[in-house]
C-alpha cells in the first residue's frame, strides 16, 4: 500500500527530496506520507528511499502493503 511515518520523526527533511512521487510532504506535527501517491520507490528504486535515508527509523510499511505487482500497475497509472 505505502509507507508510514510515525510519531518520531524529527522533522529533519531529508526524506522529502528523495521521493521520487514527491509523496512527502510537512504535516502539522510531523512528516507524511501519501498513501495515493507512494509506490515503495517500485519503477525508480530497488528500496524505498525515504527508509533508507532516515536517520530515526520512523518509517514502516503499513501491514497491508501489496505486492510488488500492485506498485508496478500504480506507477504506470501515476506516469499515465
Ligand atoms: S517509499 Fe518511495 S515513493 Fe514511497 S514515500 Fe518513500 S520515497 Fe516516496
Ligand atoms: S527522514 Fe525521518 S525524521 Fe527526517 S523528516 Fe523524514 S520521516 Fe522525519
Amino acid at each position: 500500500m505505502a509507507l508510514f511515518i510515525n510519531e518520531e520523526c524529527v522533522l529533519c527533511t531529508a526524506c522529502e527530496p528523495e521521493c521520487p512521487n514527491g509523496a512527502i510532504s510537512r504535516g502539522k506535527d510531523i512528516y507524511v506520507i501519501d498513501p495515493n501517491l507512494c509506490t515503495e520507490c517500485v519503477g525508480f528504486y530497488d528500496q524505498p528511499q525515504c527508509l533508507k535515508v532516515c536517520p530515526v527509523s520512523c518509517i514502516s510499511v503499513l501491514a497491508e502493503a501489496k505486492t510488488q505487482g500492485g506498485f508496478y500497475q500504480k506507477f504506470m497509472r501515476l506516469m499515465s
